[in-house]
């Protein structure tokens, strides 16, 4: 082993072993109660990076009680005192954001300087809304008969469960903590089995920034059900944001039913790509290139599915082709790599399921088309599919995966019904040098967000969500502290 490659495995050892590996409740780190633990793993090298607490029922509980305990005293701390503790929450981060960027990377496998990306754009959340926290008004009115007053005030929802995925491990997070703390509930965070070190990881430096004990309670667990369903169950929980697939959203979605829960959810995509006859070619490339490979494709927000008007659909797909074939596969800390592992043998199993069904009905490969074998770790090449039929599955499913299947269109009114054939409605893109019909693709589309010439959508300030089964409610903007904000209406006799 050389030298440089020994310090960066120090390095590496030491980033994971720093992180507090323990249940956070009530402001302790503690084991499970039945003292399980389970393994987290490097997806580049499908081996262990450590172990962390495995809870299950009875530290729901405790997490629970220890957010109920401390949500009166967190809802009467002064909005500024909140908004000061994010403020000094996202110092933090920036201040750390290499060591944070490493830890996130081997759990979650992208390139460190995407991971850095993240760690960015998650601790913007934290400076939006600690700008947000003091910012939450109500209203005054004279009644239409003149007979008294209508008085509106917000208060805080109380305790929140928030349960986060793998694939943005802290972004996810401090894009409903960030409300919540500036709201003024107390939490339960549940991050994905696969990447619990990154919110570890936040959860301290939250401490440090002063959130009180018992605001931010973290269970990690490889048991979901069996911590959400006791949560989801007590009658002190008011809300549930999760972030996640569309089928694991519906069942907690239905069991938010007994306790009429507030819920947010920001679900599965299927985005459309639509390259309009007089797109700027090289524009639409650059676009795609970013839709597609931004998190190695596993991305909410990432372009499934590729319309491309005949006229261009040829240069498109050559270009596009060039560009991703090019792009450096590799363990994320290779200081060159543009293209990191998926996530679990699950994530590539299912690409590769869906690469073999495209092409077995038809479609042409123009790069890649197979798993890399001969290294560890879930490796799968950027690839460009070419003559995509309508029934192959991946223009239905998310493929999550560096895979783009290009399908020709002839006019605006097909693209149209195509990109809108879907029960999702995440984001679109759209490519297109003309004013007018950008506004009209705007307006026709089933989406909750579009990308007007640009190939990512997401910034702190503006609203994240979809509509359809992508979603319900909306992350982030003037309207993401909302979700966490309950109206109370006074009828006032003067
Ligand atoms: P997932 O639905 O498998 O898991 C998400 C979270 O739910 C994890 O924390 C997981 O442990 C938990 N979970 C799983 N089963 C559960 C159960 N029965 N009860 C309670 N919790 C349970 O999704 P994933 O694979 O982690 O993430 C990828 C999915 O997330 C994709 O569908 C992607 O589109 C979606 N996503 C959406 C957005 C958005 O903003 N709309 C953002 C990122 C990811």
């Amino acid at each position: 082993m050389s030298d440089s490659t020994d310090m960066s495995a120090k390095r590496e050892q030491l980033v994971v072993e720093r992180v507090p590996k323990g249940l956070l409740i009530g402001g302790r780190w503690r084991p499970a109660k039945d003292g399980r633990e389970y393994e987290v793993e490097d997806p580049s090298t499908a081996q262990p990076l450590c172990a962390v607490p495995d809870a299950g029922a009875e530290d729901a509980r405790a997490a629970m009680d220890a957010a109920a305990a401390a949500q009166a005293g967190w809802a009467a701390t002064a909005p500024r005192e909140r908004g000061e503790i994010l403020r000094r929450a996202y110092e933090l981060i920036v201040e750390r954001q290499n060591d944070l960027a490493l830890l996130m990377t081997l759990e979650m496998g992208k390139p460190v300087a995407e991971s850095r990306g993240e760690i960015l754009y998650a601790a913007e959340f934290f400076r939006w809304f600690a700008e947000e926290a003091v910012r939450v008004d109500g209203g005054w009115a004279t009644a239409p008969d003149g007979n008294g007053r209508i008085w509106v005030m917000r208060q805080p929802v109380g305790p929140a469960l928030l349960i986060t995925p793998w694939n943005f491990p802290m972004a996810m997070g401090t894009r409903k903590i960030g409300p919540a703390v500036a709201a003024g509930c107390t939490m339960i965070v549940k991050p994905a089995h696969q990447t619990p070190l990154s919110m570890l990881a936040l959860a301290e430096i939250l401490g440090n920034a002063g959130l009180p004990d018992g605001v931010l309670n973290v269970l990690t667990t490889s048991r979901p059900g069996e911590v959400s369903t006791p949560l989801l169950e007590d009658p002190r929980l008011r809300k549930l944001s999760f972030t996640g697939s569309t089928g694991v959203g519906q069942k907690l979605i239905g069991q938010s039913a007994a306790g009429v829960l507030r819920t947010s959810m920001e679900l599965g995509g299927n985005a459309p790509l639509i390259v309009c006859a007089d797109a700027d070619l090289e524009k639409a490339v650059e676009g795609a290139a970013i839709a597609k490979m931004r998190n190695i494709g596993e991305a909410c927000t990432a372009a499934n599915r590729m319309y491309v008007h005949q006229d261009l659909a040829e240069a498109f797909t050559g270009r596009l082709a060039e560009k991703l074939g090019s792009m450096v596969v590799g363990r994320g800390t290779e200081p060159d790599a543009q293209v990191g592992p998926l996530i679990d043998s699950a994530g590539l199993g299912k690409v590769d399921r869906l690469v073999r069904d495209a092409v077995g009905v038809g479609a042409r490969v123009v790069t890649g088309g197979e798993p890399l074998s001969g290294r560890p770790g879930y490796f799968y090449p950027p690839t460009v599919l070419a003559d995509v039929p309508a029934d192959a599955a991946m223009l239905r499913e998310e493929i999550f995966g560096p895979v783009a299947p290009v399908v020709t269109f002839t006019d605006d009114d097909e693209a149209i019904r195509l990109a809108n054939d879907t029960v999702f409605g995440l984001v679109s893109y759209v490519f297109t040098e003309s004013l007018r019909r950008g506004i009209r693709y705007a307006e026709r589309l089933e989406t909750g967000m579009l990308g007007l010439n640009k190939g990512v959508v997401s910034t702190p300030a503006a609203p994240f969500g979809g509509v359809k089964q992508s979603g319900i409610g909306r992350e982030g903007g003037f309207v993401g502290i909302d979700e966490y904000l309950e109206i109370k209406y006074v009828a006032v006799d003067v």
